[in-house]
This record gives structure tokens, C-alpha cells and sequence, in this order.
């Protein structure tokens, strides 16, 4: 039997354009499967609207009919938050055709762009007008605006600049009933109530469709001084941090640690050339960045003070500086490519957790022995942002290991890791958010009136659970208890 024509695809397409409405398969395919292929789905259709009006018409079309709208940037997400679940039939709202820049302004230092444009094209915007958007991860040439802000995005820099939420100045959103909420303005002091932006500022397409945002500019640095080393241990890692700290402070833009499994599975599967900075045995390195934005000032010295002494001392056992642009970008295409050498390498579980910096030490020893003793051999992939007590504590199965097998311990295995994050009064979620795939933990942890507050937050902003139900927030949200 034919099949009937969907009343919604049609009036979706008067929208946004036939074709700008998309079902069949070979097209949507990649709109409707995550990064990881973790979480496959299908859709009811794609919807690619091109402005903000049209996505305000694409939401109440789609509210009208009680249908789910999933909102999606560079999908790039890694909890399960922006692709479809095939059970529900719902619309994937994409804001890949929104990219434009709508202003750079290099005396308020701020620039407003729209959802779909990509970190990496943010960076360049800035860039041409002689400024520095600091927001910094592996994933900008495909993470968008609109993605960054609804995850509040983290990524290298956050020890020095702050995460998403640090940066964003004012964003603009689409609501359930196809409202638009302008707070894009560029002002850094405002004292008139509720700052409505922060709710959609890692809310995970909650409550709103991001349309666009307003950034905070920085100073270009004009030196940066780049540097792998060797380090003892992760708390030796820690120390160096703080000795770096105090002697050219806030200039440490970014330091990073990269346990060796992490760095043997780049090496395994990185890029033809791609090699060990240092030769020798070592388990930890860190790298990191000192920058000067003053011409006439050069923090080499300073590092290079830093680092002497702390060989001296046996924390680093032996270190590399940058010697040119390329040099610095080599030693940083290592660190980036961890995240797809792991996902080369096969199956592997996944934790953002962060704690106290002064316990990354602990945690690390606390939970490498746990795991040994749940899964013997399982191979921990750690590195992570020091500065911001952010750890990427992953897992890849032990070699030789049925995937099968491996699998049926996943549950186990995070179970380990959360339970060690939350003695230390970490958080399971430091960068990637809670989207379906750390929901269970999220429940689990979070204190209960944190959770009611949260819940009666989506009750009021988008009361008929529109956008991305069953996201952070279970699909049936508990009930308000009247005491509040
Ligand atoms: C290789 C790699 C490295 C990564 N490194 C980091 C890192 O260092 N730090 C870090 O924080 N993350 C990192 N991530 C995770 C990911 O890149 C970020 O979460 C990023 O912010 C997602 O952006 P996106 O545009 O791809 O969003 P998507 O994946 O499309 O969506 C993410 C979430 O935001 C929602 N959303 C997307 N766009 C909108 C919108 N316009 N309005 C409302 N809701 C929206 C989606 O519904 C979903 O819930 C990495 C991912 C990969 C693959």
C-alpha cells in the first residue's frame, strides 16, 4: 500500500522549502546517527530552516502537532542528545544552514554569529578582526554555536578563559510556542533580573532552540610559548601546574595531561608522521601553553626557570619547547587526535568527570585499581584538562577481549568510575552534559531538589515537552511536590 503523504512534511516545506525538508534515508543519515554510531535513530524528517523566523515556524508547526523537535548543530555531542530516538518519530531540527556572522566588534570585544556556525569559523571571524575567540576543542571544525552553548562547551583554554558559559554574552532563542527570546545584547553588566541566557547555557535543547549568540573577544597573543614533558606522575603534573602558576599566572592558557595509553593508541592510529615528542619510557606527559599578548614581553625564560627546576627535582624527566608554529601545532594534533585514535581503536566507554585539581592524583590511583579489579586488563585512556580538575577517564577493552563481553561490563565499569567521582565530591559530568547516555547517573547523584528545580524549570518554559523529551530530564518528569 502507498504510503500516505505526512500533512507535517508538507507544511514544513512551505516553511523552509521542499527541499530543505528531508526523509529519505541516503540523505538524513548522517543527521540521524551520532559521532560514535552510539546511538542510531531515525527521524520523521530533517528540518534545515535558513533564518530565525523560519525556525520560529518549523517549532510551532511542529508543537501544533505534539511532535518532538530535536535540535542538532555539528552533532558532534557525545551523550545521545541530538540525534533522534527512532521509537518517537521525531523532527531533527538542523541549524547547519544558519552560519552567518552578524557582527565583529573589536572595540566592545564581543561578535554575534548564528547557531550553525562552527567553532573553527568563530575563530576566524575573530581572527580577521585582530582578536582571539578562545574557545578551543577537537571537535570545532564540525561543533557549532548553537551546540557549544547548549552543552557549554569546555575544551582546552577553560584554565585561562572559562568554558562556553564564561564567554557568551547574550544568546537568542526560539521557544515551544515559536516565540523568539532576544538576549543577545553585548552588555557586560546588567542588573535587570533574572539572567534568562544562563538556563539555556548548557541546557542541552531543553527548553529552546539557540538561534544565535553573543561571544566575549580577547587580546591575539602574540607569543606563545608551547611545551611537551615528561612528567613523574599525575601529581608531579598537578605541581607543575601550580609552580607554573605562580610564576607568570594567568598566562597559562592551557595544560593538558596525556597518560601513555592515550598516547599509544595516536601513535597506533594517528597520521603518517605523527611521533613521540620524547624518546624514552615515560607513563605521563603534559602540554601545555604559556601566552603573551604583549610584544614586549617573552615568558620563555620564565618556562624554561619552571622547568629546570622541577627536572632538578625529578617531577618532569625531560621536556621539548616548540621550536617554531609548526612544531606547536604538531605537539598539539597528538593531543587532539585522542578522542578518534580511541574511537579507531574499537569499542570504549567514556567519562568527563572532573574533581578538586589538588585530587587528580587520588582519583587517578583510586580508580585504575578499581577497574583492575573489575576488568583485568582493561586499558584506562586518561588525559584531560588539569587546570580545570577535567578528566577524560576513558576505557578501552582489555586486548583480545570479545566486544560482547566488553560491553556487558560497561554498566559496571561506569558505575566504578561514578561512585569514586562522587566520593571525592566531583561531578560525572564536566564537558559532555547529560543528554540519554549518563541519565541514570545524573538521577542517581544529583541532589533531589536540584532535580525538582530542574523539572519545574522545563515545566514552565516548555510545558508540553517539545524539545529533546527524554533528554537530561527523563521522558516523564516527576511530579512538582507542593511544599516548594
Ligand atoms: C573529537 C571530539 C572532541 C571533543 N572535545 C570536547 C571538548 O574538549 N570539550 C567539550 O566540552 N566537548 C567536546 N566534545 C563534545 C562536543 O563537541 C561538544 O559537546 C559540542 O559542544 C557539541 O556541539 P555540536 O554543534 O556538535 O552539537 P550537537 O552534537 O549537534 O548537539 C549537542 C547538544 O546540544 C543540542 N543543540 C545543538 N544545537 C542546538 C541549538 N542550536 N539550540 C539548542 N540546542 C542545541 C542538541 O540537541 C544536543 O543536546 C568533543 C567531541 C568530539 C567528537
Amino acid at each position: 500500500m502507498p504510503k500516505l503523504p505526512d500533512p507535517l512534511i508538507a507544511e514544513l516545506a512551505a516553511v523552509v522549502g521542499a527541499a530543505h525538508v528531508q526523509t529519505d534515508d541516503a540523505f538524513t543519515a548522517c543527521y540521524v546517527s551520532d559521532w560514535r554510531r552510539n546511538f542510531p535513530g531515525a527521524a520523521r524528517a530533517v528540518v534545515r530552516p535558513g533564518s530565525t523566523a523560519e525556525v520560529s515556524r518549523v517549532v510551532a508547526a511542529c508543537a501544533a502537532r505534539g511532535v518532538p523537535v530535536v535540535p542538532q548543530g555539528g552533532n558532534t555531542g557525545l551523550v545521545g542528545g541530538s540525534t533522534p530516538d527512532a521509537s518517537r518519530r521525531e523532527v531533527v531540527l538542523s541549524l547547519d544552514r544558519m552560519t552567518a556572522v552578524r557582527r565583529v566588534d573589536p572595540l566592545d570585544n564581543s561578535m554575534t554569529l548564528e547557531a550553525g556556525c562552527t567553532v573553527l569559523a568563530a575563530q576566524e571571524a575573530a581572527a580577521e578582526a585582530g582578536r582571539l575567540f578562545p574557545l578551543s576543542l577537537a571537535s570545532e571544525g564540525s561543533a557549532t554555536v548553537g551546540g557549544v552553548v547548549s552543552t557549554n562547551a569546555g575544551g582546552e583554554q577553560v584554565l585561562c578563559y572559562g568554558n562556553t558559559r564564561d564567554l557568551t554574552l547574550g544568546v537568542e532563542v526560539v521557544l515551544a510556542d515559536g516565540r523568539v527570546l532576544d538576549a543577545l545584547g553585548a552588555l557586560r553588566k546588567d542588573n535587570t533580573g533574572y539572567d534568562l541566557k544562563q538556563l539555556f547555557i548548557g541546557g542541552e535543547g531543553t527548553l529552546g532552540i539557540v538561534t544565535a549568540a553573543t561571544f566575549k573577544l580577547y587580546a591575539q597573543p602574540r607569543k606563545v610559548v608551547t611545551a611537551w614533558a615528561a612528567v613523574r606522575d599525575p601529581q608531579a603534573a598537578v605541581e607543575l601546574l601550580a609552580r607554573l602558576g605562580g610564576a607568570v599566572g594567568e598566562r597559562v592558557t592551557a595544560f593538558e595531561l596525556i597518560g601513555r595509553q592515550a598516547l599509544a593508541q595516536v601513535l597506533a592510529h594517528g597520521t603518517p608522521g605523527m611521533r613521540d615528542p620524547l624518546a624514552g619510557d615515560y607513563a605521563w606527559a603534559v602540554l601545555f601553553d604559556v601566552s603573551e599578548a604583549s610584544a614586549l614581553m617573552d615568558p620563555s625564560p620564565a618556562v624554561e626557570d619552571v622547568l629546570a627546576s622541577a627536572m632538578e627535582q625529578g617531577l618532569v624527566l625531560d621536556a621539548v619547547l616548540a621550536a617554531s608554529g609548526q612544531h606547536a601545532h604538531d605537539l598539539w594534533a597528538l593531543r587532539e587526535h585522542v578522542p578518534e585514535a580511541q574511537r579507531l581503536d574499537g569499542p570504549s566507554i567514556k567519562h568527563d568527570i572532573s574533581v578538586a585539581v589538588s585530587r587528580i592524583p587520588e582519583f587517578i590511583t583510586e580508580a585504575g585499581a578499581a577497574l583492575e579489579a573489575l576488568v583485568p586488563g582493561l586499558r584506562v585512556v586518561c588525559f584531560g584538562h588539569v587546570g580545570d580538575g577535567n578528566l577524560h577517564y576513558n576505557q578501552s577493552k582489555p586486548v583480545g577481549m570479545p566486544d560482547a563481553e566488553f560491553r556487558a561490563r560497561e554498566e559496571a565499569i561506569h558505575d566504578t568510575v561514578h561512585a569514586i567521582t562522587a566520593r571525592m565530591q566531583g561531578s560525572i559530568s564536566a564537558e559532555h552534559g547529560i543528554g540519554r547516555l549518563k541519565q541514570a547517573a545524573f538521577l542517581h547523584y544529583k541532589q533531589p531538589l536540584a532535580l525538582e528545580l530542574m523539572a519545574r524549570i522545563k515545566q514552565a518554559i516548555d510545558p508540553a515537552n517539545t524539545f529533546n523529551p527524554g533528554r537530561l530530564l527523563p521522558h516523564t518528569l516527576p511530579a512538582p511536590r507542593p511544599s516548594l
